[in-house]
């Protein structure tokens, strides 16, 4: 099959000219000067993409590695630990926790909501036992928005360490772990910064390490081991094993041209495509599947399907017809996203993304007032880029 024309799916997500460029860089030793060099600048960078003092940490895996290494060194049995569950990945942490030996509290809500700060705060007050509030920044696959900022402080009010799946939204739009009292925070290299697959771009406060240090069943002498990446890395400029020397070259130009770019600007092509795509969705005749606008996500779209098509169904037929990647649900619903991330929050693609939907639906049976939609979204998008200019 030829590859895809558009990657509309929510990451991994298409990388800029310069990201791909980067990726050619010649591998060297990684304790070559000139790689050190590059590693040091694309820890600055991401730290001055965040506004952070902490510790930045890139480790070299998927963030699932990230996140994975971040709860077995916090969690030691028997901890209590409240998780807010708002869609999958919320859940998956959950299980991990509780197989890590922690007491798991949960906050639930519908996939198509977002967790409620009062419910969290609520919950804190009775239950002062709780150590870890782990809490996810965007649902990807139900395209909502948590508000972590209001969390945070929460929790720190409560003694409690806060571990934030950031996954698809650090470098899309604003994660302040400093101001918003977050402890580890994890993200994609993958998703809104569009750089390669491949690093858990991390950042970890004083607290988080105090807690670290003191639980023995933190790894240690392994690839999911954050005590050794300080110990070693951090405080004797040691790696603990060789990186990813190509896909660190690729986050640091990504880093790079965000900030070249300018990062308010960089986060308001996320908010202006996502803007405009929701505006598109509902002219078009279709509901998006957050329960309401305020939680809508600015790095993906997702849209409630009607039940006569599959999320698969569609995704399989706009592929094969058209070229065009579009984000399935993942077992959240049935639901079609459209990602904002990178490349694709800029300029048109949110119109292409449209197209594929509206397009498609209408081939496999669906009405849907596909020209109403389009002329939505280009309205918006040439409205917002003048608000935002
Ligand atoms: C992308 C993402 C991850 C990582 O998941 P993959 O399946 O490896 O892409 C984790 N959490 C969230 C919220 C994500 O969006």
């Amino acid at each position: 099959m030829e590859e895809s024309a558009f990657m509309l799916n929510p990451g991994p997500a298409s990388a800029s000219s310069r990201t791909l460029g980067a990726l050619a860089t010649p591998i060297t030793y990684q304790n070559d000067p000139f790689f050190v060099e590059h590693f040091h600048r694309a820890e600055r960078r991401v730290a001055e993409i965040l506004e952070t003092q902490q510790d930045v940490v890139l480790m070299q895996g998927e963030c699932m590695l990230g996140l994975e290494a971040a709860a077995r060194s916090l969690v030691s049995p028997g901890m209590v630990c409240l998780n807010l569950v708002s869609g999958i990945y919320g859940k998956g942490m959950g299980a991990w926790l509780r197989s890590f030996g922690a007491q798991v509290i949960e906050i639930e809500v519908p996939f198509n909501d977002a967790i409620d700060p009062a419910e969290v705060q609520r919950v804190l007050d009775e239950r002062s036992e709780v150590r870890l509030v782990t809490v996810v920044h965007s649902e990807t696959p139900c395209g909502t928005l948590t508000p972590v900022q209001e969390i945070g402080p929460i929790a720190r009010a409560h003694d409690a360490l806060t571990l934030v799946d950031a996954a698809s939204t650090l470098g899309g739009l604003p994660l302040h772990p400093d101001e918003w009292k977050l402890d580890i925070c994890v993200g994609a290299s993958q998703k809104c910064l569009g750089a390669p697959v491949g690093i858990s771009i991390m950042t970890v406060s004083d607290e988080a390490w105090d807690a670290i240090r003191q639980n023995p069943q933190a790894p240690r002498a392994s690839i999911l081991s954050l005590i050794d990446w300080k110990e070693l890395w951090i405080e004797q400029g040691r790696f603990p094993l060789a990186p990813s020397i190509s896909d660190m070259y690729g986050v640091d130009a990504a880093c790079g041209e965000v900030l070249e770019i300018g990062v308010a600007e960089y986060f308001a092509r996320h908010e202006r495509a996502a803007r405009a795509c929701r505006a598109g969705v509902k002219a078009m005749g279709l509901e998006l599947f957050a329960r309401s606008e305020a939680i809508a996500s600015p790095c993906v779209t997702a849209i409630a399907l009607p039940d006569s098509v599959n999320d698969l169904q569609l995704c399989g037929h706009v592929r094969s017809r058209y070229g065009v990647v579009l984000g399935d649900s993942e077992g959240a619903g049935n639901i079609v996203r459209i990602g904002h991330m990178g490349v694709t929050a800029r300029s048109f693609y949110p119109l292409v993304g449209l197209s594929a939907v509206g397009r498609g639906l209408l081939d496999l049976g669906v009405d849907v007032s596909l020209g109403d939609g389009l002329e939505a979204a280009t309205m918006a998008i040439g409205e917002l880029a003048l608000e935002i200019a």
